[in-house]
């Protein structure tokens, strides 16, 4: 860079998972908590961007927040499977190097992410699940959390809601609707640095009631997590089987890179693949000059990002 050179753009955006998110269901003090949840996430990510540091370290801070935070689905605040257990997925890709660290079926970790991280970083596989993945935890020091840790009321009642509406047959019947909201809440993260380098980063408790051992798009690369200089980042939300069968955060990618469409136009494109094969969602993604873009089909969409001029935008529905 010469003496003279602009700044390179920072930017960050963030989304708490995509769903009905439906206006009428949510209370005001709900939707309070919302916002300032997504709004820590972005102080957390923008205080490392801003002081120089780098695009995973700021995507991996601003999800680290988002997983501590109840309100969303990874983390602490991680939906159950139909066996009452909590199993969580996480991935981080550095768009400069193409290294990628993934985890699947996680139980006993308090932050997915950091350990995604030290996959990436500290072994020589790309990802790793259940207790392999947990001793590989312990091995480098990764704050380890009891199941207790994991378990809220609110999820709790959702998995038995879904559980009575399945025994009853789907009888539409009203006791057995549970909120949108209750549903979703996967979180991810993607940023670009003041050098110009991407990351993307992913973390997700999956989706209520899942068969133990059933792992989404969240954690596969090129599915719902993916980063490369060349062209973008993308973290992905929604109907998981579908965005790893249409390969979407990739797409979007492969999309910038063969056909040259802009990030807005691929990221359209990609999300009505999955919207093809039968899967509603969102995904929040950057390219290489800062441009953003966070389209979704659903109603709503947890989502939040970085003006030029430093402010924060955050929103929910449409
Ligand atoms: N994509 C996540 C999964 O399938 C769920 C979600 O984003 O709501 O695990």
């Amino acid at each position: 860079m010469t003496k003279n050179a602009p700044p390179v753009r920072i930017a960050l955006v963030l989304h708490g998972g995509a769903g009905t998110i439906d206006r009428n269901s949510m209370t005001p003090e709900r939707e309070r908590e919302y916002r300032a949840g997504i709004e820590n996430a972005l102080r957390a990510g923008h205080a490392i961007l801003q002081t120089g540091g780098s695009s995973v370290d700021a995507v991996e801070a601003t999800v680290r927040v988002l997983e501590d935070d109840p309100h969303f689905n990874a983390g602490r605040g991680s939906v159950f499977t139909s066996a009452g257990t909590n199993e969580m997925d996480a991935a981080i890709m550095d768009g400069k190097t193409l290294r990628a660290g993934a985890v699947g079926a996680l139980e006993h970790v308090r932050n997915p992410i950091v350990l995604a991280r030290a996959v990436m970083e500290k072994s020589k596989h790309v990802m790793m699940v259940g207790t392999g993945a947990e001793e590989f935890a312990k091995r480098n020091g990764i704050e380890l959390a009891d199941s207790k840790y994991f378990f809220t009321q609110r999820r709790w009642d959702a998995l038995q809601k879904i559980k009575a509406k399945a025994k009853a047959g789907a009888d539409g019947s009203e006791k057995f609707i549970i909120s949108e909201a209750e549903r979703h809440g996967t979180v991810g993260a993607v940023a670009r640095d003041s050098e110009g380098n991407l990351a993307a980063a992913t973390s997700t408790g999956g989706t209520d009631n899942k068969l133990p051992g059933r792992i989404g798009d969240s954690p596969v690369i090129g599915a719902g997590t993916y980063a490369n200089n060349a062209t973008c980042a993308v973290s992905c939300t929604g109907d998981g089987e579908f965005f790893v069968r249409a390969a979407v955060a990739h797409q979007v990618s492969a999309l910038m890179e063969l056909r040259g469409i802009s990030l807005p136009e691929a990221a359209e494109q990609a999300l009505g693949e999955a919207k093809r094969l039968g899967g509603a969602g969102g995904l929040i993604a950057v390219d290489k000059d800062g441009n953003v873009a966070l389209p979704f089909n659903t109603s709503g969409m947890y989502r939040g990002y970085l003006r030029d001029n430093g402010k924060f935008i955050i929103d929910i529905y449409k």
